[in-house]
């Protein structure tokens, strides 16, 4: 038997053992999920198996769809964005060192050329010697003709070579615009938010600038979710998506914070315009009735809770998601559907002291 006859047996053999795996914890079968099991059976990466037997462990065994998203978002995704932008950055070094070569060579013909001139206009034969100056001259043509092609070539090699360059800074560009987007809503993903947080909190104690930050949750998702089924769930993720953007344009950047919640920094924002902006989104969402597409069933509305803090100084990224977070829980226990801001958080904790 050949070794590429064994490889691809074992492969089977794993892929076989895939397919069991996910049929028994009741995984979603999509390609995604394929991958990550793929990944967890084969032991190809521990980290993977490592979280997916945690989650096994904490769930009656059953793996779902949020959780294959999640282990492929931390996992699987960063780490192929990761090799892409490695193979890449080394396509752009080799180009470098290629279009290095050119010049070189270029220069060194240059240099050829002018040599060549140099010693030849010592070498001027007599007016009267009619049959030399011709070979004088035929010598200087070809030695100008020669220097000319060479110049054309080494133009088109290096035209070549600054338009792959370009197309691989195109490559990296979106390579990290990947890594920095969620791919189910097209918001910036967490990694993105904490960049972005971080960048806030510098200028606006650098301009003394304020800045509003909204954190947002699904209500009830979880019994949506469980009525509707995932697929559903993912469609209203980017209904809620949608509307945000809509709402704020670029005036403020709207982020999947983790599967249902999300969080919206608002630039050049106090509490108070955090909060006319996060009641905005809240009302939009409440103007939607949900139609399921292939049964054109009405599904209800969709209701989110909303948290508003606002930047003060000498706030760090977690203090600032801890109030915001703090506001949201509160709008939760008071009912949901609502919008609290740290204010009316800080006056109740004062009324219970
Ligand atoms: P609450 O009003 O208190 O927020 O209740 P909840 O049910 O929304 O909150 P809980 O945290 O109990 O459940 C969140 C649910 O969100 C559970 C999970 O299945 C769902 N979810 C998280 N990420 C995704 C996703 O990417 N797609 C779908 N369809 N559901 C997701
Ligand atoms: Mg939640
Ligand atoms: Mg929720």
């Amino acid at each position: 038997m050949s070794d590429s006859t064994q490889v691809s047996n074992a492969s089977c053999d794993i892929a076989d053992r895939v397919v069991a795996a996910m049929r028994r914890h009741g995984s979603p079968g999509y390609p995604r999920a394929f991958e990550v099991w793929y990944a967890h059976i084969s032991g190809e990466m521990p980290a993977v198996s490592m979280a997916m037997n945690a989650i096994i462990a904490s769930s009656d065994g059953v793996v779902g769809m949020a959780d294959i998203d999640n282990l492929y978002e931390r996992f699987i995704g960063t780490e192929r964005l990761a090799r892409q932008a490695e193979r890449t950055s080394l396509q752009v070094l080799g180009e470098i060192d290629g279009l290095m070569a050119l010049v070189d060579k270029a220069l060194d013909s240059s240099e050829r050329y002018h040599g060549r001139l140099a010693a030849m206009s010592e070498e001027v034969p007599p007016a009267a010697d009619r049959q030399k100056l011709r070979e004088w001259v035929e010598a200087l043509v070809m030695s100008t003709r020669e220097e000319v092609t060479r110049k054309t070539q080494l133009e088109s090699q290096l035209r070549d070579s600054s338009s792959e360059i370009r197309n691989l800074r195109e490559a990296l560009e979106t390579t990290r615009a990947e890594a920095l987007t969620d791919p189910l809503t097209g918001l910036a993903n967490r990694r993105h938010f904490e960049e972005m947080l971080q960048k806030s909190i510098d200028q606006a104690t650098l301009r003394r600038e304020p800045f509003a930050l909204v954190m947002a949750d699904i209500d009830f998702f979880k019994k949506f979710n469980d009525a509707h089924g995932h697929l559903t769930g993912d469609q209203v993720l980017r209904l809620v998506a949608r509307t945000m953007k809509d709402k704020f344009k670029d005036k403020a950047v709207i982020t999947r914070f983790g599967g249902e919640e999300f969080a919206i920094i608002l630039p050049e924002s106090d509490v108070v315009a955090g909060k006319f902006g996060a009641e905005t989104v809240r009302q939009a969402l409440l103007t939607r009735e949900l139609i399921k597409r292939s049964t054109n069933e009405n599904l209800g509305r969709i209701t989110i809770s909303l948290g508003v803090a606002g930047y003060r100084r000498g706030d760090t990224a977690s203090s600032l998601v801890e109030r915001a977070d703090q506001a949201l829980m509160q709008a939760k226990r008071e009912g949901r559907n609502r919008t609290v801001t740290e204010d009316a958080l800080d006056s109740a904790l004062g009324r219970v002291a």
